[in-house]
């Protein structure tokens, strides 16, 4: 019931942890974080993805335990309402290579359908969320503007998202990792809320403000169907004609 997405230098899986920590005023029954990490003596990046049934402190032992490398990623608190409270079904979510992971607040009412179409072309799913949805039709995407050829990595990330926005009805806030882009991830929302604090050379996206306390008190509200690119460098935001729009953060007080 709550997303946090984080991108910077320092190590992502305790501040996305932190985050949800304060996000959990909301009611979860389970939860889950992916980072993206590159290997060292590779070019090579991959995606961690950790996910635990139950209380936040089952996430932290497991993070703990196995580790989830990596200075950009998301995080999520389930409040189930598609599939069960199961660790299947806890986000994040993946495409059916690891490639693209996703966290969603919200609900996607037309999944059926997309899930129908996904699986006559041979796709399998392996939750019963309305979520698992986005992963492969972002993944099918950027597979398809690929063969276009000419766009950068970036470019191409955000063109599949913005494509995929388009099919999606319903109310979320979503966050999504691709190993192609390592210093890049995606937040885009539709009735639902998503806000973008702005650190030193680092970003974290949230559901609400508690889980800003100790980051920033700068912070932007993404407005209806747009969507933020975000890297160490910045934070870029387009509209649904992928217009960019230019705006500054506000102060928020009582926290900090
Ligand atoms: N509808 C999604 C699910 O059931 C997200 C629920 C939430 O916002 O926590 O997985």
């Amino acid at each position: 019931c709550g997303i946090v997405a984080l991108v910077g230098s320092r190590e992502a899986s305790p501040i996305l942890l932190e985050g949800l920590k304060k996000l959990e005023y909301r009611g979860y029954d389970s939860a889950g974080l992916a980072t993206v990490n590159t290997s060292k003596g590779s070019h090579k990046s991959f995606i961690t993805c950790k996910k635990a049934k139950g209380k936040l402190i089952n996430l932290l032992n497991l993070v703990e335990q196995d580790g989830a490398p990596g200075h950009i990623g998301i995080g999520h608190t389930r409040w189930a309402t598609h599939g069960k409270p199961l660790e299947q079904n806890a986000h994040p979510h993946m495409d059916s290579v690891g490639e693209v992971a996703v966290v969603q607040n919200g609900i996607i009412e037309n999944y059926t359908l997309l899930k129908k179409k996904l699986e006559d072309r041979g796709i399998s799913f392996s939750s019963d969320t309305d979520t698992e949805v986005i992963p492969h039709l972002i993944s099918e995407e950027i597979k398809r503007l690929k063969k276009d050829g000419h766009e950068t990595n970036d470019q191409l990330f955000l063109l599949a998202v913005q494509t995929v926005l388009d099919y999606l009805e319903g109310s979320y806030a979503l966050a999504v990792i691709w190993t192609a882009t390592p210093d890049a991830l995606i937040v885009a929302k539709s009735k639902a809320p998503l806000l973008i604090g702005f650190g030193e050379g680092e970003f974290l996206c949230a559901s609400d403000t508690p889980a800003f306390a100790g980051f920033t008190r700068a912070v932007l509200s993404l407005e209806d169907q747009e969507l933020a690119l975000l890297t160490p460098l910045g934070v870029e935001i387009y509209n649904s004609s992928g217009e960019r729009q230019y705006r500054s953060p506000s102060f928020i007080n009582g926290y900090e």
